[in-house]
């Protein structure tokens, strides 16, 4: 089986071929997960980086002007025709609904011209079942996803059963990250410039807090985290090289205490909603953060858990991952009509809460 897969919803436009691989010999023996044939992509960060975030009318004709060119790439990387996939996948949403639009609309026009069954994926469930692509987990497992726009952990039980355990209350972790690195003057977007400085810098100069740290509910907050910083920035300004590595450092390793106390205490909640996790899965944009890594590693290793972390390619938005989703759903019949809508909003949970 062999899907090709659209993600148009922020900003970047993506095109893959992702096939179905079947482990018969060696370590994932009995497992299933991808083969990744061709993951294109074209970030649109230069065109918005002026105006220091996503521009969601720039973006939406930056998809239409590189999506056909996009998506012949990808099937050119696979060395396979149109009438070679099975199925024809997109992101539906939740996104920006202009671009949204633009890969599904392509994504349709594509399986109305081959006549291949075509499959509107939630951009959230893209992401959340990437760590069966890489590492063929089975059922259920925790995951964090953070990324510019969400914040999540989700009790994932299979495709299309997800419970949400905790989310933010009010910055997404990656919005926290792209804002601090606006505040210091670093590029957009802020998560990898943050981290480069981090790198630096010394993470114990500033006592940042630790929001929610110990409390009973999984959940997040990082809008106090952020003000906190822009106090220290404030008071020691104007500021050097120096500095601003060392808020960097002094953010990221706030950020990552939190993290960590936070999925340990979803680890606890998960057990009244689902049996016990295969895994620990850490995906989205900020998954990418070497620090946080290394603390949900240190978190999985304390626990008796497997960590899985996608790599960086599959960790931001890509189409494998979209393409994937459509494999899983395809797999079980779960085919969608060219009427299914863009979706600006479209929860994972539809709501369910544990
Ligand atoms: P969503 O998936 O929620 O719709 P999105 O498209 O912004 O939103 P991704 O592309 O998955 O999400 O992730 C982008 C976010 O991840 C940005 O906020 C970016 O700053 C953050 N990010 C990327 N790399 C890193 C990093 N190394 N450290 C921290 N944050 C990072
Ligand atoms: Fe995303
Ligand atoms: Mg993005």
């Amino acid at each position: 089986m062999r899907v090709l897969g659209i993600e148009t919803t922020c900003d970047e436009t993506a095109a893959a071929v992702v096939s179905l691989a079947e482990d018969r010999t060696g370590p994932l023996a009995g497992a299933t997960r991808g083969v990744v044939e061709a993951n294109e992509i074209l970030s649109q960060i230069a065109q918005h980086a002026a105006y220091g975030g996503v521009v969601p009318e720039i973006a939406a004709r930056a998809h239409v002007e590189v999506i056909d060119r996009l998506v012949a790439r990808a099937l050119a990387k696979a060395g396979i025709a149109l009438a070679d996939v099975d199925g024809i996948a997109a992101a539906a949403g939740p996104g920006l609904i202009g671009g949204v639009i633009v890969g599904l609309t392509s994504a349709k026009a594509l399986a109305l011209v081959s006549g291949k069954p075509f499959i509107a994926v939630n951009h959230l469930e893209a992401h959340a079942l990437t760590a069966r692509l890489t590492d063929g987990i089975a059922f259920p497992y925790l995951l964090l996803l953070a990324s510019g726009g969400h914040t999540q952990l989700i009790a994932v039980r299979g495709v299309g059963d997800y419970v949400k355990i905790g989310g933010t209350i009010d910055d997404a972790i990656g919005e926290a990250f792209d804002k601090v690195a606006k505040l210091l003057g670093l590029p957009y977007p802020g998560g990898p410039h943050v981290e480069e400085a981090a790198r630096r810098g010394d993470p114990q100069r500033f006592h940042l807090p630790r929001p929610m740290l110990g409390r009973p509910r999984p959940d997040f907050s990082l809008s106090g985290l952020k003000t906190a910083l822009r106090v220290e920035a404030e008071r020691i300004a104007p500021l050097s090289e120096e500095d601003v590595c060392d808020l960097c450092a002094s953010f990221q390793a706030a950020v990552t205490d939190t993290v960590v106390d936070r999925t340990r205490t979803a680890l606890r909640d998960f057990q009244n909603v689902a049996a016990r996790p295969t895994a620990l899965v850490a995906a989205g944009g900020v998954a990418a953060n070497q620090t946080m890594r290394r603390g949900l590693q240190r978190l999985a290793t304390e626990v008796g858990l497997k960590l899985v972390t996608p790599p960086l390619e599959l960790c931001g938005d890509n189409g494998a991952m979209i393409a994937w989703a459509g494999i899983e759903r395809l797999r079980l019949g779960l085919i969608d009509g060219l009427d299914a809508p863009a979706r600006a909003r479209w929860p994972l949970d539809e709501g369910k809460r544990a």
